[in-house]
């Protein structure tokens, strides 16, 4: 057996890519934007459905911010945002010079609290002013209770931006992540369930909405013979190579998801029996996640020695990475001043929690040398 490193999450060819790659550079359509964007877009359009607008663009990141931008989010204006969530979620917020607020997650999708949520719009109405957006995040690929949190919004009339970014191929109810909320997010990142090497995609459920997105993606050109323009204007837009990567990588999208899902069921057979550490897992049938990573929580137990961090030492003196969850934004120095609401069930989940090796890849040798790990580890 040999000792090379297991990652965290590689991402998995179909083979299909190089042609299209290919194509884009034999007819020179090597620019931002071109037949491949269009056949990508399309392509997702079939998959969520005819009501659904998709515009590709050059990261998920952008795409938040797009659609903070098409909310007409300001200067001193406030957006809710998940705490625990990679940074870019909440960074498009200061982007547009907005106040974020974070709120915390629940403890059985680990996204955000519906409790902790209304808590927050109420005592931000109270203090003056109603928040503009509500950004939450499908983690992991595990659906956030999307009936609760969008009555609340709903409620008070404050439109979602849905992160989809890891949830690609996970649903809600028979909908698919992505379509739940006023906008959707995806991201084709190096590690997510598709890549397209950089990529992220805006869905909306309108052709204006998308041609918006489009004109602010490109420059926020007028419409006129020179370069007119009236508006900031963003170079956002997806790559023709890479949608040409992208539509080569739809074709193993289900694929990609059934070895993410296989990896979950791998490592349920594991912890099913382990008493100190619980795998996530979706809590009940109506609820669908693609499992991008798996995570566990680890029990600390002072008697054995045994926490989060040394079971991730553990596997990297195995040569196996693994990684801490994302580390909740209201702990990040750089939003530290920002309002948080909520009950540090986040800083516990942040404290305990570990994501492990889930890429499309892992061998049946990978999972062997990971379950000695755990085995040995929990013994
Ligand atoms: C990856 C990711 C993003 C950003 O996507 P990029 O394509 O890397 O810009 C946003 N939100 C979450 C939750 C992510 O995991």
């Amino acid at each position: 057996m040999d000792n090379k490193r297991v990652f965290l999450s590689l991402s998995q060819q179909s083979g299909f890519e190089q042609e299209y790659v290919q194509k884009a550079l034999e007819t020179h359509w090597i620019t931002s934007g071109g037949p491949n964007v269009d056949a990508f877009e399309d392509e997702l359009e079939k998959y969520f459905g005819s009501d659904n607008f998709v515009t590709a663009l050059n990261s998920g990141t952008s795409a938040i911010h797009l659609a903070l931008i098409l909310l007409g989010i300001k200067s001193g204006d406030e957006v809710i945002c998940q705490s625990l969530t990679f940074s870019a979620s909440a960074n498009p917020i200061l982007y547009q010079g907005a106040t974020p607020i974070f709120i915390d997650s629940e403890a059985d999708t680990w996204n955000i609290c519906p409790k902790a949520l209304e808590g927050a719009i109420e005592d931000r109405i109270a203090k003056g002013k109603k928040p503009k957006a509500i950004i939450a995040v499908h983690l992991y690929g595990m659906p956030y209770k999307a009936d609760e949190i969008h009555t609340i919004a709903d409620r008070y009339g404050i439109p979602v931006i849905e992160d989809a970014a890891e949830a690609l191929g996970s649903s809600y109810k028979g909908r698919a992540c992505g379509t739940l909320g006023t906008f959707g997010v995806l991201s084709f990142n190096g590690n997510k369930i598709i890549s397209t090497s950089a990529g992220g995609a805006l869905i909306s459920d309108s052709k204006l909405l998308k041609e918006r997105a489009i004109f602010y993606a490109t420059q926020s050109k007028e419409d006129a013979v020179h370069y007119e323009h009236c508006h900031i204007g963003y170079n956002y837009r997806m790559s023709n190579i890479c949608a040409g990567i992208g539509l080569g990588q739809l074709t193993v999208l289900n694929e990609n998801v059934g070895k993410r899902r296989t990896n979950h069921f791998f490592y349920k057979s594991i912890f099913e029996t382990i008493e100190d550490a619980v795998l996530l897992e979706v809590s009940n049938e109506a609820v669908f996640s693609n499992y991008w990573l798996s995570t566990i929580l680890v029990k600390p137990n002072t008697e054995k020695k045994r926490d989060r961090e040394s079971l991730r030492l553990a596997f990297e003196t195995a040569n196996i990475e693994s990684r801490p969850l994302w580390k909740p934004m209201h702990l990040q120095p750089i939003f530290s001043g920002y309002p948080y609401y909520g009950n540090k069930v986040a800083e516990s989940l942040f404290e305990r929690g570990l994501c492990l090796p889930s890429g499309s890849h892992l061998s049946e040798d990978d999972k062997n040398r990971i379950k000695e790990v755990i085995i040995n580890f929990f013994e």
